[in-house]
């Protein structure tokens, strides 16, 4: 067994006496480690669990396993649950080491959904060899498949949906007590909130590292044709400004220096709340103290305005960067995909901003072979690509999600034209992403410093454009903003040097 804990300072009191009196009762021996990525901080803590306490007789916390799979609203609830489950079931790294194994995916691309299935498959047969093994289907795909997950898994013990991550601790409780199989995939009335509680996140999951992410909303009213969110994450709901701020502050007091505002659509925050938008969002969260750096993902053009503008430009906190996707650059495949906007329209958009930050740095999303797509239209997609240049870029060959507009569409573009398109696509992408890396050459950047990088003796952190750099340093540079000269330029990442060290 291994238990690895680094007290380094901070401010995790609670659960730092909760684990030293676990640690004390199972006689575990606590010895020194040497620091490793993802377990670093300059002032915080991080707590690596990787084997069961109870397997020593101690009785005080269980393990669980939770595999995820999609997106990083996917992840953040793993996260959620994790806390919400501590202290009473700690993480472990294996599942063959578990009492609970939870399957959290997401369903917008078909491959997590398969992932799911293959997943709980593979776990199913511990069940054998654990008697008293809980395993549960969670996110996306539990919500939009319900009770048909028991029908595939008859020994399934818990289906939990997106908007039930709350009651994650009294289903597991209920399946303990009377070896029942439970499921709630049903959305709440009311808005959107997260309990607070004393675990210690993210230490406890992953390790600390300075920048985190925390949701500000869920859900979306946009109905894009393609896409499965508003059925598996519901109708947008947002938290309200004080709970975000409190849980911003958290993790701030915990060591945290960045933090990224997450959300389906970030940018419509507000519009089930009276009074306020995602402007006043970010200001909110550009007071607290001790907090470097905010960035936000995802925005929809269609939602983006001239007060989120003037507070991406005027507030210091606020990265100059975003994910803006625009998905097609042919209005009539836009149309189609019933995105609200025209390509002129979101170029119109796009300057607009460009007045505010001449120096924002672009991320997007591009679906190509929709049904209906042309060579035509597809012309249409590069060409805005060329006018955009996002630095980087996330492209999908369409494929139907079920209970979408679009899967009624005869989906009409060849598999093999679908990839060809996305070939080329990427090719350009690859060259435009070259292009914007080698301007960085000679500049000064601020970098975050993230952890220890893959060479020895380096370090990597991020620029506020959110470009990779790896850099010579040490590991007391973790969680601090450093200016280094950027040497050379990478396909995926900039090579750079600390101005200090400079003649
Ligand atoms: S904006 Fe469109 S693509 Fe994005 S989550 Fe909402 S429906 Fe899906």
């Amino acid at each position: 067994m291994r238990i690895i804990l680094f007290i380094l300072g901070g401010k995790r009191v609670p659960f730092v006496n909760t684990m030293r009196t676990i640690l004390h009762k199972g006689s575990f021996r606590v010895k020194s480690a040497r620091l490793r990525k993802r377990h670093l901080t300059e002032s915080g803590f991080a707590v690596n669990i990787p084997t069961v306490f109870h397997q020593k007789g101690n009785q005080l916390a269980k393990g669980v396993y939770i595999a995820t799979f999609g997106c990083q609203m996917n992840k953040y609830d793993s996260e959620k649950m994790m806390e919400i489950l501590a202290p009473d079931y700690l993480p472990v790294s294996e599942p063959e080491e578990a009492d609970l194994i939870l399957v959290n995916s997401c369903s917008v691309r078909e491959k997590a959904e398969q992932k799911l299935y293959t997943a709980i498959g593979r776990y199913m047969p511990l069940k054998k060899q654990r008697p008293g093994l809980i395993i549960g289907a969670a996110g996306c795909v539990a919500q939009q498949i319900k009770e048909k997950v028991f029908e595939r898994f008859p020994q399934l013990d818990i289906c939990i949906g997106t908007d039930a991550i709350q009651s994650i601790r009294s289903m597991v409780e209920e399946v303990e007590k009377k070896r029942i199989r439970v499921q709630d995939t049903a959305f709440r009335s009311g808005g959107y909130h997260i309990d607070e509680t004393e675990a210690p996140f993210p230490a406890l999951v992953e390790g600390f590292i300075p920048t985190t992410f925390v949701a500000i909303q869920k859900g979306c009213d946009h109905f894009c044709s393609y896409c499965i969110v508003p059925f598996t994450r519901g109708r947008e709901k947002s938290r309200p400004v004080e709970e975000i701020t409190a849980e911003c502050r958290r993790m701030v007091e915990s060591g945290v220096r960045e933090i990224t505002l997450l959300g389906q659509n970030v940018n419509s925050y507000g519009n089930d709340l009276p009074g306020v938008d995602f402007a006043d969002l970010l200001h909110a969260v550009n007071e607290i103290d001790g907090l470097l750096r905010i960035r936000f993902v995802t925005s929809h053009a269609a939602s983006l305005n001239e007060r989120q503008m003037s507070a991406m430009a005027g507030l210091p906190k606020v990265c100059e960067y975003l994910h803006l996707p625009i998905q097609s650059g042919s209005d009539r495949i836009l149309h189609l995909m019933n995105r609200g906007y025209t390509s002129s329209e979101y170029m119109g958009k796009l300057s607009r901003l460009r007045e505010y930050l001449p120096n924002v740095s672009l991320s997007g999303d591009m679906i190509v072979g929709f049904p209906q797509e042309t060579e035509e239209d597809f012309q249409r997609t590069l060409e805005v690509m060329r006018e955009i240049r996002y630095e980087t870029l996330f492209a999908f060959a369409y494929s139907p999600r079920p209970l979408t507009k679009a899967s009624k569409l005869i989906d009409d573009v060849p598999r093999e034209v679908k990839l060809e398109r996305l070939g080329r696509l990427l090719e350009l992408q690859k060259e435009i992403t070259r292009e914007a890396n080698r301007a960085y050459t000679g500049k000064t950047v601020e970098v975050l410093v993230d952890g220890p990088a893959r060479r020895d003796n380096e370090m990597q952190g991020r620029t506020r454009s959110n470009k990779i750099v790896n850099f010579p340093g040490s590991p007391d540079m973790v969680g601090r903003l450093i200016e280094v000269r950027i040497v050379a330029a990478y396909q995926n990442s900039l090579k750079g040097r600390l101005l200090s060290e400079e003649d």
